[in-house]
């Protein structure tokens, strides 16, 4: 099994996970047993599919409550949750992205012109530190795109307590490699183990919690000595107030009547999942993981983002039956739907992150005229208005949501047929 950036492989790495995504999941997750990719028995690895929008949310917990009851899948479903209301809290603190960038424009910087950080950056970056867990790690994450979450947090606690590396560059290293490399989940969740999304609680990676969740891997369990024992929290000097949500009404069929291009991007690349009420005139892909990082992406990574959105530029056309153009970095968008004869573009939510960053300057002046239709699917508006600061409140939502966005089970049939 490998990670095609197919709707039809994403679905049938679900199937095949779903009898472990009940009580076998909430007992077992924690393990990094080094599978192979897409062998993983404990964990689902969808988060790539996930991410490019090519399985939705819906899909996923839809088919996991078809197989499961909502108390044996409840830890897997709060995991999704979890995706769900980090996208959420950084839509509502979009300055924590642009900080972000910011701030790996400027620890890039000091590494170019600071001979002893470019030796830790460089021993760190390719799997030299020493530290065998940790080398393990880079090498893995290199090589497939993919690192269990347990590994992905204690990399990060190694990398900002131990090797006392800037956040901001570890983060970027995870964004140029990660398939499922995500704004959302990836910043705040660095942020989370520096200590800085909960302001005072950091994670400190543990030799012996290493040893104990790797212990079942090929090469068995992985060694981490020299780690720090003892590092406090990171702090900044602001808090990051929370700005409210501006949510797209949801779509009017009415507003579809005129010609329309559906433009699938990094974060939406299937059109299966968007519930369009109408059907496109054109077909527009735009995949941009180059705008990941000022630095060079991984080829795994940029290739599952690639891949993910020619394939679904394919398949909406085929469903469609209509013509499907690429909208290329250094080409104008406005020159692709006026050769088309369409006025207006229809776009899955662009959330705060790279996609966003590449795409909204072309996008922005069709949104002023009212040219540009935003979809935002049930599960976000129903979960991110509860993301406004801690996760509690998300999950002892999470059966009403459930409810209110009628995922029960019932369509697992249809979701898994294609
Ligand atoms: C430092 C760090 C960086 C991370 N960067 C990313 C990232 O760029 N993109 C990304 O999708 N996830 C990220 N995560 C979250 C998590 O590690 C991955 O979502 C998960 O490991 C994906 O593997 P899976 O599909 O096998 O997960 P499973 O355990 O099978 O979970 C099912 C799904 O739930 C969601 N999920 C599970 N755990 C989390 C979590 N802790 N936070 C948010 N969503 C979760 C994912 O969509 C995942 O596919 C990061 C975590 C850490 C600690």
């Amino acid at each position: 099994m490998t990670f095609a950036p197919t709707r039809s492989a994403g679905l049938a790495r679900l199937e095949q996970f779903l009898p472990a995504a009940g009580r076998r999941y909430a007992e077992t997750r924690n393990t990094d047993d080094g599978a192979a990719p897409g062998e993983r028995g404990n964990v689902s690895e969808l988060s790539p599919w996930i991410h490019a929008g090519v399985l939705s949310a819906s899909d996923v917990l839809d088919a996991v409550l078809g197989a499961h009851s909502p108390r044996a899948a409840e830890k897997f479903i709060a995991e999704v949750f979890w995706r769900i209301y980090f996208k959420g809290y950084l839509e509502q603190r979009p300055a924590i992205w642009s900080d972000y960038c910011t701030g790996r424009d400027a620890a890039l910087a000091a590494v170019a012109g600071n001979s002893g950080l470019r030796t830790g950056y460089a021993a760190a970056t390719e799997g030299r530190t020493g530290i065998g867990a940790f080398d393990v790690w880079v090498h893995e994450l290199r090589d497939t795109g993919y690192l269990h979450n347990h590994a992905r947090m204690w990399f990060a606690s190694i990398w900002i307590f131990t090797l006392k590396l800037d956040w901001h560059l570890g983060a970027d290293f995870f964004l140029r490699h990660l398939m499922d490399a995500d704004a959302a989940s990836n910043t705040l969740s660095w942020r989370w183990v520096a200590g800085l999304h909960t302001q005072g609680k950091h994670y400190l990676a543990r030799a012996g919690n290493i040893a104990r969740y790797t212990a079942s891997r090929p090469g068995g369990a992985l060694v981490a000595e020299g780690l720090a024992q003892d590092a406090a929290a990171l702090s900044e000097p602001h808090d990051y107030a929370r700005q409210p949500l501006n949510l797209p009404a949801p779509i009017d069929p009415s507003a579809l009547e005129q010609p329309f291009a559906l433009l699938l991007h990094d974060e939406a690349a299937h059109h299966a999942v968007l519930n369009l009420p109408a059907v496109p005139n054109l077909v527009i892909g735009a995949a941009r993981p180059d705008a990941r990082s000022p630095g060079a992406v991984g080829s795994l990574a940029a290739d599952f983002a690639r891949g993910a959105v020619s394939q679904g530029v394919a398949d909406a056309a085929a469903a469609f039956d209509c013509p499907a153009a690429i909208w290329e970095a250094d080409k104008p968008l406005s020159a692709l739907i006026a050769d088309a004869g369409v006025s207006q573009v229809v776009l899955p939510y662009l959330p705060h992150g790279w996609t966003r960053d590449a795409l909204w300057p072309e996008l922005a002046p069709l949104a002023a005229k009212g040219q540009a239709i935003t979809i935002l699917g049930d599960l976000d508006r129903a979960t991110w208005p509860l993301a406004k600061a801690g996760f509690f409140p998300v999950a002892k939502a999470i059966d009403d949501i459930l409810a209110e966005c009628g995922i029960a089970g019932a369509n697992r049939a249809a979701s898994t047929a294609g």
